[in-house]
Protein backbone atom coordinates (compact mmCIF):
# COMPACT_ATOMS: atom_id res chain seq x y z
CA UNK A 1 0.00 0.00 0.00
CA UNK A 2 2.86 2.32 1.17
CA UNK A 3 4.25 1.69 -2.57
CA UNK A 4 1.69 3.05 -4.21
CA UNK A 5 2.34 6.57 -3.42
CA UNK A 6 6.33 6.14 -3.49
CA UNK A 7 7.20 9.44 -5.45
CA UNK A 8 4.03 10.70 -4.48
CA UNK A 9 4.50 11.87 -1.12
CA UNK A 10 6.04 8.94 0.26
CA UNK A 11 10.20 9.05 0.35
CA UNK A 12 13.08 6.94 2.06
CA UNK A 13 15.37 10.26 1.54
CA UNK A 14 15.79 13.84 0.55
CA UNK A 15 17.09 14.91 -2.56
CA UNK A 16 15.53 18.21 -2.68
CA UNK A 17 15.15 20.25 0.38
CA UNK A 18 13.34 23.22 -1.11
CA UNK A 19 10.88 20.09 -2.54
CA UNK A 20 8.77 20.34 1.30
CA UNK A 21 8.10 23.87 0.94
CA UNK A 22 4.86 24.64 2.57
CA UNK A 23 4.04 21.10 3.64
CA UNK A 24 2.97 19.26 5.86
CA UNK A 25 5.66 16.31 6.68
CA UNK A 26 5.54 13.77 8.35
CA UNK A 27 8.83 11.67 9.74
CA UNK A 28 8.88 8.01 10.82
CA UNK A 29 11.62 7.00 12.72
CA UNK A 30 13.73 6.92 15.99
CA UNK A 31 17.90 7.33 14.84
CA UNK A 32 19.44 10.23 13.56
CA UNK A 33 18.64 10.43 9.98
CA UNK A 34 14.98 10.87 11.49
CA UNK A 35 16.18 13.26 14.08
CA UNK A 36 18.40 15.37 12.14
CA UNK A 37 15.67 15.65 9.37
CA UNK A 38 13.31 16.93 11.56
CA UNK A 39 15.23 19.30 12.28
CA UNK A 40 17.06 20.61 9.17
CA UNK A 41 13.08 20.93 7.79
CA UNK A 42 11.86 22.92 10.39
CA UNK A 43 12.40 26.71 8.74
CA UNK A 44 11.32 25.02 4.89
CA UNK A 45 8.35 22.55 5.99
CA UNK A 46 5.06 24.18 6.99
CA UNK A 47 4.72 21.44 9.86
CA UNK A 48 7.16 18.49 10.74
CA UNK A 49 5.47 15.89 12.93
CA UNK A 50 7.88 12.53 14.66
CA UNK A 51 6.18 9.87 15.19
CA UNK A 52 8.28 6.79 16.55
CA UNK A 53 7.07 3.56 18.06
CA UNK A 54 9.03 3.78 21.41
CA UNK A 55 9.00 6.79 23.61
CA UNK A 56 13.35 6.62 23.88
CA UNK A 57 15.37 7.64 20.58
CA UNK A 58 18.41 6.24 19.26
CA UNK A 59 19.63 8.82 17.96
CA UNK A 60 23.05 11.46 19.64
CA UNK A 61 22.27 13.08 22.39
CA UNK A 62 22.44 16.67 21.92
CA UNK A 63 19.72 15.77 18.73
CA UNK A 64 17.20 14.35 21.05
CA UNK A 65 17.69 17.34 23.65
CA UNK A 66 17.02 19.93 20.52
CA UNK A 67 13.83 17.44 19.50
CA UNK A 68 12.89 18.36 22.79
CA UNK A 69 13.48 21.73 22.74
CA UNK A 70 11.34 22.43 19.61
CA UNK A 71 8.68 20.02 20.86
CA UNK A 72 8.39 21.92 23.87
CA UNK A 73 8.51 25.45 21.98
CA UNK A 74 5.50 24.38 19.55
CA UNK A 75 7.91 24.16 16.42
CA UNK A 76 7.23 20.43 15.83
CA UNK A 77 4.89 17.21 17.20
CA UNK A 78 6.52 14.37 18.83
CA UNK A 79 4.16 11.59 18.83
CA UNK A 80 5.11 8.33 20.96
CA UNK A 81 5.01 5.95 21.42
CA UNK A 82 2.89 5.00 17.95
CA UNK A 83 3.61 3.22 14.51
CA UNK A 84 2.27 4.04 11.14
CA UNK A 85 -1.36 1.76 10.42
CA UNK A 86 -2.43 2.80 7.39
CA UNK A 87 -1.70 5.66 4.22
CA UNK A 88 -4.14 7.06 2.49
CA UNK A 89 -4.70 9.62 -0.31
CA UNK A 90 -5.58 9.47 -3.90
CA UNK A 91 -3.03 10.21 -6.56
CA UNK A 92 -0.97 11.49 -3.74
CA UNK A 93 -1.19 10.96 -0.29
CA UNK A 94 -3.38 12.62 2.01
CA UNK A 95 -2.77 11.20 5.74
CA UNK A 96 -1.47 8.14 7.58
CA UNK A 97 -3.37 6.70 10.20
CA UNK A 98 -1.17 5.54 13.66
CA UNK A 99 -1.63 2.86 16.30
CA UNK A 100 -0.13 3.06 19.17
CA UNK A 101 0.19 -0.76 21.66
CA UNK A 102 -2.85 -0.13 23.45
CA UNK A 103 -4.92 0.02 20.14
CA UNK A 104 -5.89 4.16 19.92
CA UNK A 105 -5.48 5.35 16.67
CA UNK A 106 -5.16 8.92 15.70
CA UNK A 107 -5.88 10.09 11.88
CA UNK A 108 -2.65 13.04 10.81
CA UNK A 109 -2.87 14.82 7.47
CA UNK A 110 -0.02 15.37 5.84
CA UNK A 111 1.58 15.83 2.44
CA UNK A 112 4.41 14.41 2.73
CA UNK A 113 5.49 10.85 4.55
CA UNK A 114 9.27 10.16 5.28
CA UNK A 115 9.98 6.72 6.42
CA UNK A 116 13.48 6.72 7.86
CA UNK A 117 13.50 3.44 9.68
CA UNK A 118 17.13 2.35 9.03
CA UNK A 119 19.21 0.95 6.24
CA UNK A 120 19.64 -2.68 5.59
CA UNK A 121 23.25 -3.64 3.55
CA UNK A 122 22.68 -5.68 0.70
CA UNK A 123 25.96 -6.80 -0.56
CA UNK A 124 24.03 -8.37 -3.77
CA UNK A 125 26.54 -10.03 -6.16
CA UNK A 126 28.95 -9.15 -4.23
CA UNK A 127 28.39 -11.69 -1.61
CA UNK A 128 29.16 -14.32 -4.75
CA UNK A 129 32.51 -13.36 -5.37
CA UNK A 130 33.72 -15.65 -2.92
CA UNK A 131 35.02 -13.28 -0.16
CA UNK A 132 35.31 -13.93 3.74
CA UNK A 133 31.97 -12.46 5.36
CA UNK A 134 32.17 -11.49 8.36
CA UNK A 135 28.93 -9.73 9.70
CA UNK A 136 27.15 -9.10 6.25
CA UNK A 137 30.57 -6.85 5.78
CA UNK A 138 33.82 -7.78 3.85
CA UNK A 139 36.72 -9.56 6.00
CA UNK A 140 40.13 -7.64 5.62
CA UNK A 141 43.40 -7.45 7.20
CA UNK A 142 45.33 -4.25 7.67
CA UNK A 143 46.57 -3.90 5.18
CA UNK A 144 42.34 -4.06 3.41
CA UNK A 145 43.10 -6.78 1.70
CA UNK A 146 40.27 -9.25 1.18
CA UNK A 147 41.12 -13.37 1.60
CA UNK A 148 41.37 -12.93 -2.52
CA UNK A 149 44.90 -11.74 -3.07
CA UNK A 150 44.51 -7.85 -5.41
CA UNK A 151 40.62 -7.49 -4.06
CA UNK A 152 40.34 -4.44 -1.19
CA UNK A 153 37.26 -3.20 0.67
CA UNK A 154 37.40 0.34 2.00
CA UNK A 155 34.99 1.83 4.09
CA UNK A 156 31.34 0.93 6.06
CA UNK A 157 31.83 -2.68 3.94
CA UNK A 158 35.39 -3.42 4.96
CA UNK A 159 35.46 -5.51 8.39
CA UNK A 160 38.23 -6.09 11.51
CA UNK A 161 38.59 -5.91 14.96
CA UNK A 162 37.80 -2.47 16.29
CA UNK A 163 36.63 -1.01 13.17
CA UNK A 164 34.17 2.37 13.52
CA UNK A 165 31.59 2.69 10.91
CA UNK A 166 32.89 6.71 10.74
CA UNK A 167 33.92 8.76 7.41
CA UNK A 168 37.19 9.03 8.57
CA UNK A 169 37.99 5.50 8.98
CA UNK A 170 36.90 4.92 5.55
CA UNK A 171 39.22 7.98 4.07
CA UNK A 172 42.11 5.72 6.30
CA UNK A 173 40.74 2.45 4.80
CA UNK A 174 41.51 4.24 1.58
CA UNK A 175 44.84 5.38 2.17
CA UNK A 176 46.27 1.68 3.19
CA UNK A 177 44.30 -0.07 0.44
CA UNK A 178 46.27 2.24 -2.05
CA UNK A 179 49.33 1.93 -0.55
CA UNK A 180 48.64 -2.20 -0.20
CA UNK A 181 47.82 -1.71 -3.38
CA UNK A 182 50.35 -0.69 -5.44
CA UNK A 183 52.55 -3.25 -5.32
CA UNK A 184 49.86 -4.90 -7.80
CA UNK A 185 49.64 -2.33 -9.71
CA UNK A 186 53.15 -1.40 -10.52
CA UNK A 187 55.02 -4.24 -9.73
CA UNK A 188 58.68 -3.77 -8.62
CA UNK A 189 58.35 0.36 -7.99
CA UNK A 190 59.55 1.47 -4.78
CA UNK A 191 56.34 3.05 -2.89
CA UNK A 192 57.62 6.60 -1.86
CA UNK A 193 55.24 7.96 0.65
CA UNK A 194 54.76 11.78 0.26
CA UNK A 195 52.42 13.78 2.63
CA UNK A 196 50.28 16.34 0.47
CA UNK A 197 51.61 18.93 2.62
CA UNK A 198 54.93 18.68 0.98
CA UNK A 199 53.71 18.91 -2.72
CA UNK A 200 55.04 22.07 -4.45
CA UNK A 201 51.44 23.36 -5.02
CA UNK A 202 51.42 24.42 -1.04
CA UNK A 203 55.00 25.69 -1.44
CA UNK A 204 53.91 28.38 -3.83
CA UNK A 205 53.88 32.02 -2.13
CA UNK A 206 52.33 35.28 -3.67
C1 LIG B 1 22.36 8.85 9.84
C2 LIG B 1 23.86 8.71 9.77
C3 LIG B 1 24.65 9.72 10.29
C4 LIG B 1 26.04 9.60 10.23
N1 LIG B 1 26.80 10.60 10.75
C5 LIG B 1 28.14 10.51 10.69
C6 LIG B 1 28.95 11.55 11.22
O1 LIG B 1 28.46 12.55 11.74
N2 LIG B 1 30.31 11.42 11.13
C7 LIG B 1 30.89 10.34 10.56
O2 LIG B 1 32.13 10.28 10.48
N3 LIG B 1 30.14 9.33 10.06
C8 LIG B 1 28.79 9.39 10.11
N4 LIG B 1 28.03 8.37 9.60
C9 LIG B 1 28.71 7.21 9.00
C10 LIG B 1 29.18 7.55 7.59
O3 LIG B 1 28.09 8.06 6.84
C11 LIG B 1 29.74 6.31 6.92
O4 LIG B 1 30.76 5.77 7.73
C12 LIG B 1 30.31 6.63 5.55
O5 LIG B 1 29.32 7.22 4.72
C13 LIG B 1 30.82 5.35 4.88
O6 LIG B 1 31.27 5.66 3.59
P1 LIG B 1 31.33 4.54 2.50
O7 LIG B 1 31.81 5.22 1.26
O8 LIG B 1 32.10 3.37 3.01
O9 LIG B 1 29.83 4.01 2.32
P2 LIG B 1 28.55 4.79 1.80
O10 LIG B 1 28.62 6.24 2.12
O11 LIG B 1 27.39 3.99 2.32
O12 LIG B 1 28.64 4.66 0.24
C14 LIG B 1 28.48 3.42 -0.40
C15 LIG B 1 27.97 3.71 -1.81
O13 LIG B 1 27.97 2.49 -2.54
C16 LIG B 1 26.75 2.39 -3.25
N5 LIG B 1 26.49 0.97 -3.48
C17 LIG B 1 25.93 0.07 -2.64
N6 LIG B 1 25.86 -1.14 -3.21
C18 LIG B 1 26.42 -1.02 -4.42
C19 LIG B 1 26.66 -1.93 -5.49
N7 LIG B 1 26.33 -3.23 -5.42
N8 LIG B 1 27.24 -1.44 -6.60
C20 LIG B 1 27.60 -0.14 -6.69
N9 LIG B 1 27.40 0.77 -5.71
C21 LIG B 1 26.82 0.33 -4.60
C22 LIG B 1 25.73 3.06 -2.36
O14 LIG B 1 24.61 3.49 -3.10
C23 LIG B 1 26.54 4.24 -1.82
O15 LIG B 1 26.48 5.35 -2.66
C24 LIG B 1 26.64 8.46 9.63
C25 LIG B 1 25.83 7.45 9.10
C26 LIG B 1 24.45 7.57 9.17
C27 LIG B 1 23.61 6.46 8.58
Amino acid sequence: EVGRFEGNGVHYFIREKGYFKGKDVIIVGGGDSALDWVINLIDTARGVTLVHRKDTFRAHPNTIQQIAEYAKKGRINVITPFEVKEVYGDDVIKGITIIDGTGKEADLRTDALLLMLGFTSDLGPIEKWGLDIDDSRIKVNLNMETNRKGVFAVGDIANYPGKLKLILTGFSDGARAVKSALPYIRPGDKVRHVHSTSLKIFSKTS
